[in-house]
């Protein structure tokens, strides 16, 4: 099988030999700013629930050594931030828990900015990132993230009631729109079919908070900093890199998680920044840029 780097949506078989491959990236890079930060995505990128994906933690520590900013950027909403810091470190990654930008944390800032005093459609532990509810009001949101144990027709129908009784009023508010997301046991179902059967039973439509929107990729960046010296790097072409790309990053896609490229004819493949076997592929790849 010839492996295969994209270059901006062009498809380079790497058999046509390492000096041309060179010459195209030496023209990409005088093309684009440097890179100055990388946003890089969670479950199916760095890690697959306990497990690191192969190479993801020497490759992180070598793309710290690059001097880029890090920021970890995820759409994961069956964990809190600290509880998603402490697998990390178990598994072996070394970061700050300051370097996690979660939906979640985007999402709990939604609902305090917004005052609401939401009915929860979350994990038990998601739930310690978001303001207690207020008893002496009533509901006046929904708030749904990826919590399995919490999909049902009991916790379903309440939810419907609340924004169908509100006549409009109340808000539906997304974690994020996940189709399905990879785990030990393969891929699963994510929390975006339940927030679509929500929007069409009540006619609410949803306010999606993390990727691909647009507000989560620029307030994930780091300060000073424009899109366009900027990396995603993550497993969902829709929500990693077309999100980051809509906004002048660069997106790059890893082949470690939901990513499946046998899935795809070979010329319709996603049309991101660049396909790559793994994160430590991805960081070759920024070396590379970054010492021309
Ligand atoms: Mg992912």
């Amino acid at each position: 099988m010839v492996k295969r780097v994209m270059i901006r949506s062009v498809s380079v078989p790497i058999k046509a030999g390492p000096l041309l491959l060179r010459n195209i990236i030496t023209k990409y890079s005088e093309m684009t700013p440097a890179v100055k930060a990388a946003l890089i995505d969670l479950s199916g990128t760095l890690h697959v629930e306990d497990q690191p994906t192969d190479g993801a933690v020497e490759a992180l520590e070598r793309l710290r050594g690059l001097g880029v900013s890090i920021k970890f950027v995820t759409n994961t909403t069956k964990e809190s931030v600290s509880s998603l810091y402490a697998r990390l470190i178990k598994i072996g990654f070394h970061l700050d828990q300051n370097e996690i930008y979660s939906s979640l944390t985007a999402a709990s800032r939604f609902v305090q900015s917004n005052a609401l005093n939401p009915y929860y459609i979350l994990t038990d532990d998601a739930r310690k990132d978001f303001p207690v509810n207020d008893n002496a009001r009533d509901y006046d949101s929904v708030v749904v993230g990826l919590a399995p144990e919490r999909f049902s027709y009991e916790y379903l129908n309440e939810a419907f009631r609340i924004l169908h009784n509100s006549k409009g009023a109340a808000r539906l508010v997304a974690i994020h729109e996940g189709k399905f997301y990879k785990t030990n046991q393969g891929i699963s179902l994510g929390p975006g079919c339940f927030v679509k059967g929500l929007e069409y039973s009540t006619g609410v439509k949803s306010v999606c908070i993390g990727k691909p929107n647009e507000y989560f990729f620029r307030s994930a960046m780091p300060d000073g900093l424009k899109p366009e010296e900027c990396v995603m790097i993550g497993d969902d072409p829709n929500d990693d890199c077309f999100g980051a790309m809509a906004i002048g990053m660069k997106g790059f896609l890893v082949e470690t998680g939901k990513f499946q490229p046998e899935l795809y004819e070979k010329d319709a493949l996603p049309k991101v920044s660049g396909i790559f076997k793994n994160f430590g592929a991805v960081v070759d790849h920024l070396s590379g840029m970054l010492n021309q």
